[in-house]
């Protein structure tokens, strides 16, 4: 591993040295065949993660720009937006709506819970919403939304279901040919970014839509975009031979390389890794009196929100592990100070998960905290056993 350090940030996430091997090919030209052959390769892999939708669009820029991508094609100016918002980034698609004179209203799930299907039921009838946003997995708090619920009840509503999937995708199941409860029931618009569960480095936005989306994108005559329009995208998405703006020719590598591990690890056998992850790391970090902030039937696979027990200072905790070259990140707005993030998900290793477990061990001992260090690991190890080991 070229890596020197343990990034278990919710992202970005560590890269492998098979794809900083691929992002540091010598750069094409943007319509060389040769590249359009691999930024190709790479749409379609796209597709094929998701389970076919009808087009997907791979581009530079972060997991912001495909939630901007997301609503300026499906929802126009004075229409209503429904968002579920299980934290920091559920909340982004307020302002971010805004921004393009929609409507919007707002379900606010108590920082660590879920919302429950009643509440989108109940405001479902209050308004006729054009779409429902869900952040698959918020990572400010690590609670995972379960779209299994909420996938029937909005489109009973007639809205377009749009998955946040920035901090799940490749690490939960999104596949958008699936039927939910009924008939016609599936995920409209899956978006996400490169540097979380894909574990590539950050710089792509990446976003699928299904026949319904792309109807209503071509519903509306102009939206108020250009880079963000996907009509001025899709004829290089169909011929990446062709020109709209420069593609980041290293980091298509890059992607195509962390694609190329994630379908040949193959989805089934990635979800039941990370839930794995999930389960067994918090298992360790309850053993040193830490706790998740999600209740487990709700915590995400891919991250965990962490309180701390009493007497641990956030930032001497942090930087002690970053002085020992191990990253994990703060919490956000209230939970300031009270609790870290860790990541677990895309090229993360068990291995690297226990090292961190190690070395959380030995900064809470010298903060003072008496902890067993062996006592976390055996439980880590008591939940991942054998299975769920990466190449
Ligand atoms: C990280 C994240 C974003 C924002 O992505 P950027 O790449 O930082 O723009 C949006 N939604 C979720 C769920 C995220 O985890």
């Amino acid at each position: 591993m070229r890596n020197k350090e343990l990034l278990l940030i919710p992202g970005p996430t560590p890269v492998r040295d098979d794809i900083y091997d691929a992002l540091s090919q010598e750069t094409m030209g943007h319509t060389d065949p040769r590249f359009a052959r691999i930024y190709k390769n790479s749409i379609e892999m796209t597709k094929e993660l998701f389970n076919h939708p009808a087009e997907a669009y791979v581009i530079s820029g972060s997991g912001t720009l495909a939630m901007e991508m997301a609503i300026v094609n499906t929802v126009s100016k004075g229409k209503r937006l429904l968002v579920i918002s299980h934290g920091f980034f559920g909340d982004r698609f307020v302002p971010l709506a805004k921004a393009f004179g929609i409507e919007v209203d707002v379900i606010q799930a108590e920082w660590g819970k879920q919302i429950s299907k009643k509440a989108v039921i109940e405001q479902l009838k209050q308004h006729e919403y054009k779409a429902v946003t869900v952040t698959h997995v918020d990572t400010s708090t690590g609670v995972v939304a379960n779209i299994q619920e909420l996938i029937p009840v909005v489109k009973r509503a007639g809205a377009l279901f749009i998955l946040d999937g920035v901090c799940a995708t490749t690490a939960l199941e999104e596949d958008m040919s699936k039927e939910y409860g009924q008939e016609g029931a599936k995920i409209d618009v899956v978006l996400t970014g490169s540097q979380k569960a894909i574990g590539a480095p950050p710089g792509l936005a990446i976003i699928a839509f299904s026949e319904e989306a792309v109807a209503a994108r071509e519903a509306l005559e102009n939206v108020p975009a250009y880079y963000a329009d996907i009509h001025n995208w899709r004829k290089v998405m169909d011929d990446p031979t062709a020109y709209f703006a420069t593609p980041p020719v290293n980091l298509i590598y890059a992607y195509e390389c962390a694609m190329k591990i994630v379908l040949e690890e193959g989805m089934e056998a990635r979800v039941e890794r990370h839930e794995n992850y999930g389960a067994a790391i918090r298992r360790a970090l309850i053993a040193y009196g830490m706790k998740p902030l999600a209740k487990e039937e709700a915590a995400a696979p891919t991250l965990s929100c962490i309180l701390y027990p009493e007497g641990v200072e956030d930032h001497v905790f942090r930087a002690k592990l970053a002085d020992r070259g191990i990253i994990v990140a703060g919490a956000l707005a209230h939970l300031s100070g009270k609790a870290f993030r860790i990541g677990h998900m895309g090229n993360t290793t068990p291995q690297m998960l226990e090292q961190a477990i190690c070395q959380i061990g030995e900064v809470l001992e010298e903060m003072g905290h008496s902890v067993t260090i062996g006592a976390a690991l055996k439980a880590f190890r008591e939940v991942l056993g054998s299975k769920a080991t990466i190449s």
